[in-house]
């Protein structure tokens, strides 16, 4: 069996990497990778192809940029061309990005069954590119791979329950990749001195990884908040006085929130490097004390990692983290923001491996995809 896999952005190469190491485990089944280039930085793309170790792309697109019509339009063009020559038996897709939604739509005008891992996951706002690109994308997909039990509740409200498409309940890829690479975890050579215990105080001399200060890691990149003037200005004050009053925050900075900082001219106090490696970016989680995030991803990686989330947005795909009480929705709102750093910095969460499907996504995909169902 044939399959071509569609990827673009870092959180899909994260997602792919386990997936392609159990594709390559299994006999009668191999991957063809195509990269759209969506995102083609080093520090957002080539870092994750070397640390996870992906098959170097075996098609490189250089599409990026622009608007999103006019990056899907381009992509649908010339993914369409690949599939027409490489004839797979499946294409599979991640997530929600421009890259999903045009390898899922180009797959199925051309009658290529299409799995979709991360499937049924809805914020219920159809302003996000993302919500729009999921929805889409599950309407044509023929295996849906869900995370969670909410996912494939989703789905069934919206009648998949009686289509022909096979909706599966399979766990989370990116706990498959928490699992699998965390031995790897590794500090950034750039993190700041200041959080760094001075190596004279550290037991044996040898704990270099050890943090002398609790720190917050924080993440932020989702458009409702990087292109909203009003909710960037009100989340860098809530940043600066938490890094002020609270504790110490690490900000790996995605390009597009530097550009938006830099273009709205606001003054980003924290600490700030530049985007990290998968392995450095699961060291910081491992050594936080606390999570702050607009991400989708980095919400269900705090808690793997034992974090408490205090979640930057309206809404969350990822409900049931907040059903038990590990992340809290604080929208961009300052107050808000900064009330629930002081309230959850430094609280323990306990991830008893119940919701995620406890490392095991990837090969129940794979399985799926050789058995048909
Ligand atoms: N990530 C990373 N380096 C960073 C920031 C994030 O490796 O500097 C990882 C993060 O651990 C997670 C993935 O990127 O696995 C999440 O991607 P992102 O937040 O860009 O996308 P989302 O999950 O919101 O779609």
């Amino acid at each position: 069996m044939k399959i071509l896999t569609i990827i673009g952005a870092r959180p899909q190469f994260i997602k792919a990497s386990v997936v392609s190491k159990a594709i390559q485990a299994r006999e009668g089944i191999h991957e063809i990778l195509l990269h759209t280039g969506q995102h083609f930085d080093a520090n957002m793309s080539d870092v994750f192809f070397d640390q996870l170790g992906i098959p170097r792309p075996d098609v490189q697109l250089d599409i990026h940029g622009g608007s999103h019509g006019a990056m899907t339009g381009r992509m649908l063009e010339q993914i369409e061309a690949v599939i027409l020559s490489e004839k797979p038996d499946r294409v599979l897709v991640y997530g929600d990005t421009n890259s999903t939604l045009a390898g899922a739509l180009a797959a199925a005008k051309l009658h290529v069954p299409v799995a979709h891992v991360e499937a049924g996951l809805r914020s219920f706002n159809m302003r996000m590119p993302e919500e729009i690109n999921r929805i889409l994308t599950d309407q044509v997909s023929d295996f849906l791979f869900c995370p969670t039990g909410s996912a494939v509740h989703n789905l069934e409200r919206e009648g998949f329950g009686d289509k022909w498409a096979h909706v599966l309940k399979v766990g989370d890829v990116m706990q498959d990749a928490a699992l699998f690479f965390a031995q790897r975890a590794m500090r950034p050579s750039d993190l700041p001195e200041v959080l760094l215990r001075r190596q004279d105080q550290v037991e044996g001399g040898k704990e270099e990884g050890r943090l002398a200060n609790p720190f917050i890691l924080v993440t932020l990149h989702r458009a409702e908040n990087t292109d909203d003037p009003t909710r960037l200005a009100a989340i860098v004050k809530a940043l600066n006085a938490v890094h002020r009053d609270v504790a110490p925050v690490l900000l790996p900075l995605h390009p597009r929130t530097r550009a938006a900082i830099t273009r709205q001219g606001l003054e980003l106090l924290t600490h700030t490097i530049d985007p990290v490696g998968y392995f450095e970016m699961i060291w910081l989680l491992d050594h936080c004390d606390l999570v702050m995030t607009d991400s989708g991803g980095v919400q269900k990686e705090a808690f793997f990692f034992g974090k408490a989330c205090v979640t930057m947005r309206d809404q969350t795909e990822w409900v049931e983290l907040v059903e038990i009480g590990a992340n809290e929705l604080v929208g961009a709102d300052a107050s808000r923001i900064e009330q629930a750093a002081s309230r959850h910095l430094a609280r323990p969460v306990k991830d008893d491996g119940e919701l995620y499907g406890g490392g095991k996504a990837a090969e129940r995909i794979v399985e799926h995809l050789l058995q048909g169902a």
